[in-house]
């Protein structure tokens, strides 16, 4: 199993309180791959990553989470997608003024939503987060406080060499939970840094973070990249254009190349390609020919 990116569970034995610890090298430095993020837009895009592997970890069923935000301000799109096998990836678009530029100016005049999507359910899930605070988790906690009733805390680091982040829940079956506690706990994981994430070190990092608590450490599970892009997902979309903008697209070049966002991978299509996509079902030509 990959030792740089891995989300750990563990939870207090004598609070209820549990909590999920993230890092990721690997799969981040893949999604920023042939990218070139500006500051802010990498920072959001990896507390993105980090924030998505912690929810995918704890979903209980076949499926997948997407967080995506969608704005008319600097951020226009980011979309990042996990799901319960912590299979990863993510893109952002967006145009900066600046390089320096803080969250809540990032984030003007955007949206941000969470689906979860499960395999068994009849319509995927959208929760809607609000954007506020200075940062992603300030939103998220917001969020789940808002509509979950499920008090969080949540630490989120994007950096471009690691991304990663706690996530630390109160279980709502698992009793009373003095206030002080839980705000001492959210502080301790609020120290989280960096350079503290290490590859296999996750087991003294928590330890470390919290001391004084009798935590229990579950193991850990592997995240890593992954596109669901195919030829087939890709013919699709270029068939719901419709023959005449196809057509068009090929232009003087008579070619269409389709970049996935996701993984950069280039699909062509020339003439013969877009006669055959909008050619008619095999059975439905020969008995046209009766
Ligand atoms: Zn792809």
């Amino acid at each position: 199993m990959s030792e740089s990116d891995r989300v750990t569970p563990f939870f207090f034995e004598s609070l209820p309180v549990r909590g999920a610890l993230v890092q990721l090298k690997n799969s981040w430095h893949r999604i920023q791959l042939n990218q070139h993020y500006e500051q802010p837009v990498l920072e959001v895009l990896g507390h993105a990553a980090a924030a998505s592997a912690l929810i995918a970890q704890s979903l209980k069923f076949e499926g997948q989470i997407t967080l995506q935000i969608t704005g008319k301000g600097p951020l226009s799109m980011l979309v990042m997608q996990c799901t319960s096998d912590l299979a990863l990836r993510g893109m952002a678009r967006a145009e900066l003024s600046g390089a320096d530029m803080s969250y809540p100016d990032l984030m003007a005049r955007a949206h941000c939503a969470i689906t979860v999507d499960g395999e068994d359910m009849e319509r995927p899930y959208q929760g809607i987060v609000e954007v506020c605070g200075e940062s992603l988790a300030q939103s998220l906690e917001h969020y789940y406080e808002r509509s979950a009733q499920l008090p969080s805390h949540v630490v989120l680091i994007g950096e471009q060499a690691v991304a990663g982040g706690l996530l630390l829940q109160r279980m709502p079956q698992g009793g009373e939970l003095d206030e002080d506690d839980w705000r001492r706990l959210g502080l301790l994981a609020a120290t989280l840094r960096a350079e503290e994430l290490r590859d296999g070190a996750e087991l003294a990092l928590l330890a470390k973070l919290f001391a004084e608590d009798d935590l229990r450490v579950l193991e850990s599970r592997e995240v890593s990249f992954h596109c669901r892009c195919s030829q087939q997902r890709t013919e699709d979309v270029l068939r719901m254009l419709g023959v005449e903008e196809a057509e068009q697209a090929l232009g003087s070049r008579g070619r269409i190349d389709v970049t996935c966002e996701y993984c950069g991978r280039l699909r062509s299509f020339d003439e013969v390609d877009v006669k055959r996509l909008f050619a008619p079902p095999a059975g439905q030509a020969s008995s046209r020919l009766h």
